[in-house]
């Protein structure tokens, strides 16, 4: 079943190839079965992984989709104009030799192209210190939504409340997940939050036997940015640090001082799974840009069919549209 909607798939992508590659024919249909029985014998080899990401949150078991005809444009070229207009480029707000800033430069990237805020100057904030500088020059305003203090910059709160509006009308809601959380943490924030997942994880392999006592206390004892790479690095081996262990902490909750939360353009929504829901914050360019991490929004100030053009790509998880740095190696 599984190899026949992936083959159905796959074959209807290359049927709307074709009206722009009129060659692609019987050898092209082939090709795509051939594909489609090494990607299904790649699935099941997966599914013998212990580790494996769980089907219902797993961003390797879904394929990526286009949106509309247009081919994503290079996230790191549109990055790089944006940047000049701000007078920074890459290397100074996420240095290519740190590999910790170049992998959540690409994992929460979007944001830096967001339009009429204020991104952050950096991709890891260090101190409280600097995080509360960046808070206080960005301008951010606060409103109560469903009982509870949200602070986002001007422009997202401005459209966030459209769209809530918008979704009042038709007897929907758009309410905050865990309270003030749901938007703006400063820097302790979001290093409390990493360690609801790495201290877990920690005790969790070491029972598992995966870690012994000597890496724990090793790994427990790093200075934070060495602890993050480290994590990083376990990861790539089945050892993950997500609240159910099955995926990079990454998709969980962001590293200390990487938070879109902290850059005050996120907002975790409750009703997050109701399609028209996110159609009305996409609207109002609210979109869904961390990969699996489905209660969180971004805000990009873009029109959807603008996204392509800036650098993103879509991926469909869960029948919900991700959209993330288009990062071609
Ligand atoms: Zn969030």
């Amino acid at each position: 079943m599984l190899l026949y909607q992936n083959c159905s798939r796959l074959l209807g992508e290359c049927k709307t190839k074709k009206r722009y590659l009129p060659g692609v024919s019987r050898y092209g249909k082939f090709l795509a079965l051939v594909l489609c029985i090494l990607l299904d014998t790649s699935l099941v080899l997966s599914q013998n992984n212990p580790y494996r990401m769980p089907s219902h949150s797993s961003p390797i078991t879904t394929m990526a989709h286009q949106s509309g005809d247009e081919a994503p444009a290079s996230f790191y070229e549109v990055l790089r104009k944006a940047l000049k207009k701000r007078k920074t480029d890459v290397d100074r707000i996420c240095p290519h030799t740190d590999s910790v800033a170049r992998r959540i430069l690409e994992d929460y990237g979007a944001m830096f192209l967001a339009k009429k805020v204020t991104p952050p100057p950096v991709c890891i904030f260090t101190s409280e210190a600097e995080v509360a500088k960046f808070q206080e020059d960005a301008d951010y305003v606060t409103e109560n939504i469903d009982g509870a203090d949200i602070e986002l910059q001007r422009e997202a709160m401005k459209q966030l409340l459209k769209a809530r509006e918008k979704a009042l009308k038709e007897g929907l809601n758009i309410t905050p997940r865990d309270g003030a959380e749901a938007a703006r943490r400063s820097y302790a924030d979001s290093y409390e939050l990493w360690n609801t997942r790495f201290m877990p994880a920690l005790d969790y392999w070491l029972q598992q036997g995966r870690l012994t006592e000597a890496q724990v206390a090793r790994l427990k004892a790093l200075p934070l940015h060495e602890q993050i790479a480290e994590v990083l690095e376990l990861e790539r081996s089945g050892i993950y640090f997500s609240k159910d262990l099955s995926k990079s902490i990454l998709y969980s909750i962001a590293a200390p001082g990487t938070s879109q939360h902290i850059a005050m353009l996120a907002f975790d929504v409750n009703e997050f799974d109701n399609v028209r829901v996110r159609e009305l914050l996409a609207e109002q360019g609210w979109f869904q840009t961390v990969l699996s991490d489905l209660p969180h929004f971004t805000f990009l100030g873009l029109k959807e069919k603008d996204l392509p053009k800036n650098g993103l790509k879509s991926v469909v998880v869960d029948g919900q549209t991700f959209w993330i740095p288009n990062v071609t190696q």
